[in-house]
């Protein structure tokens, strides 16, 4: 474990997704010089030149993976790190890259994008793969969800790795911010937000603007999809027009939970 003479090794990596997550860490001015003098940020693409590393006491990973290089590479970045922190709601889940990913239709799909002419393994960027989130591959040992992630929740995350403290998964969905908001709830007036089946965080910054929860902060751990499904069918949603939104930023946990409750 990291000493006062031995500031931890952090290192930001970049798979599939907009980038924004690294962004965010970038564009944090307030607390730029502290997250870069309490740590030796040894690897961050978007902030400094290339630089190897052998080891890093915290991976910080962003996207989900798309291509047998990024597999090679994330297990890579696994060997070398102690702790490795999925970034963003793409990295712990999949992102939108992982919906209809159960269908089975990957090929279908690459061919639909990029005709018959290309194939897979032609990319020079690595051989396409059905995209995953990390947590599919590797350990992950702790989850930042967000599309972007914010720094409110990074932060507290952050602060406990650099001290070599493991953090918990979030307890709530985000519904229980929406109470400590004091909003009148919309699904009550027969608006379909799926705030009870999401991850909180964002501070239910949607339905504080009379906007229903989409999901990008990506599932709740121990939320009742059964109950979502029953709630958004009473309100008039379609099944499909249900489920679609309940896959949208859900990944492959979303996936999983759906298929037990639709059989
Ligand atoms: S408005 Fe949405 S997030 Fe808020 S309590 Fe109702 S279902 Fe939950
Ligand atoms: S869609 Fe839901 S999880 Fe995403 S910011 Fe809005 S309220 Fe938060």
């Amino acid at each position: 474990m990291w000493t006062s003479e031995h500031k931890p090794v952090v290192g930001v990596f970049g798979f599939s997704g907009c980038a924004g997550d690294q962004l965010r860490l970038v564009h944090m001015e307030d607390e730029l010089v502290t997250l870069f003098t309490t740590a030796e940020i040894k690897f961050f693409h978007m902030a400094q030149s290339h630089q190897e590393v052998d080891h890093v006491d915290i991976a910080l990973v962003e996207g989900s993976i798309n291509t047998k290089k990024q597999l090679e590479e994330l297990k890579e970045i696994r060997e070398k790190s102690t702790f490795l922190v999925a970034l963003g709601t793409c990295a712990c889940f999949g992102g939108i890259q992982y919906l209809n990913e159960k269908d089975k239709a990957f090929e279908e799909r690459f061919k639909h994008v990029y005709g018959s002419n290309i194939k897979k393994e032609d990319f020079t960027v690595g051989e396409a793969i059905p995209p995953q989130p990390l947590c599919n591959f590797v350990k992950v040992d702790a989850m930042v969800p967000g599309c972007p992630i914010e720094k409110d929740n990074l932060l507290p995350i952050y602060t406990k790795l650099i001290k070599g403290i493991k953090p918990q998964k979030y307890p709530a969905p985000v519904c229980v911010e929406c109470k400590l908001e004091g909003n009148d709830c919309l699904l009550l007036h027969g608006i379909p937000c799926i705030g009870p089946v999401v991850s909180a965080g964002c501070g239910a910054i949607c339905p504080s603007h009379n906007l229903p929860c989409v999901g990008c902060w990506g599932p709740y751990e121990a939320a009742n999809y059964k109950s979502m499904l029953d709630k958004l069918e009473e309100i008039g949603v379609d099944k499909e027009t249900a489920l679609r939104k309940l896959k949208l930023f859900g990944g492959s946990k979303a996936e999983e939970e759906l298929e037990k409750v639709i059989k």
